[in-house]
């Protein structure tokens, strides 16, 4: 399969889901994940009307950007140590992955310096999973609340990776409790919009994310193809 035929299929599932549950298909982004892939990969996913992209590498990321600039949106959705905030502030749209003060801090410094507002989501690690990142969920309300004096970011929403399950209705009731607390939160008027930007859902599970109220979708392997393996 194309990455064009597989951007095309993905889309279609996307609208098949939503129409499922009654959601409108246009409130909902899919973000290609190109992490490890080419630059050429990203051009021909630009080709087939694909402009929204997601990268986990600072480095890699910074190569692929600085090759387009201006022509594509770009998340980072990867674990960020706080040294390199100044890159993924200066690189990035979006970063999806905010899961403490002070990575926010770095983040807002660099920020002021930009003279750039940044779009920030925050990372819940919704399964308590020991081995992902992520603010823990009862933690999340503390966290928005440390974020207010930071001006210069916009905090819009939530993501999450919940654990790997193969029993859907377990990832089903992650995706759910990621939104309850959307919902919670937003109700406390901790985010900068009206709406509550939910990034959940990958190949494997975007359906059932987007039926639980996902806004964001992120997916690699599905457009991609397998990932190289880093050497
Ligand atoms: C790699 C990655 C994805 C994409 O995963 P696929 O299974 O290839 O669709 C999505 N989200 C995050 C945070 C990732 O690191």
């Amino acid at each position: 399969m194309s990455i064009a035929k597989n951007i095309h299929s993905i889309r279609d599932a996307m609208a098949d889901a939503a129409k499922g549950c009654n959601r409108d298909p246009e409130s909902i982004r899919l973000i290609a994940v190109s992490k490890r892939h080419p630059l050429s990969s990203i051009r021909t996913a630009m080709q087939a009307g694909q402009f929204l992209f997601g990268e986990n590498y600072i480095q890699e990321a910074s190569e692929k950007i600085k090759a387009i600039p201006g022509q594509a949106t770009f998340h980072f959705i990867g674990h960020i140590q706080s040294n390199k905030a100044k890159q993924a502030a200066e690189l990035f749209d979006m970063i999806e992955t905010v899961d403490r003060f002070k990575l926010a801090k770095a983040l807002n410094n660099h920020c002021k310096k930009l003279d750039k507002k940044l779009d920030i989501l925050i990372q819940v690690n919704i399964g308590n999973d020991p081995n992902k990142a992520g603010v823990s969920p009862e933690k999340a309300e503390e966290l928005l609340q440390q974020l207010i004096p930071l001006r210069q970011l916009r905090p819009l929403g939530l993501m999450t990776i919940p654990p790997l399950s193969k029993n859907t209705e377990i990832t089903r009731k992650h995706f759910k409790n990621l939104r309850l607390l959307g919902t919670t939160l937003g109700k406390k008027k901790l985010f900068a919009s009206h709406g509550v930007e939910l990034s959940m859902g990958m190949s494997h599970d975007f359906k059932i994310a987007i039926e639980e109220g996902a806004t964001i979708i992120r997916v690699g392997t599905s457009i991609f193809g397998k990932r190289p393996e880093t050497n």
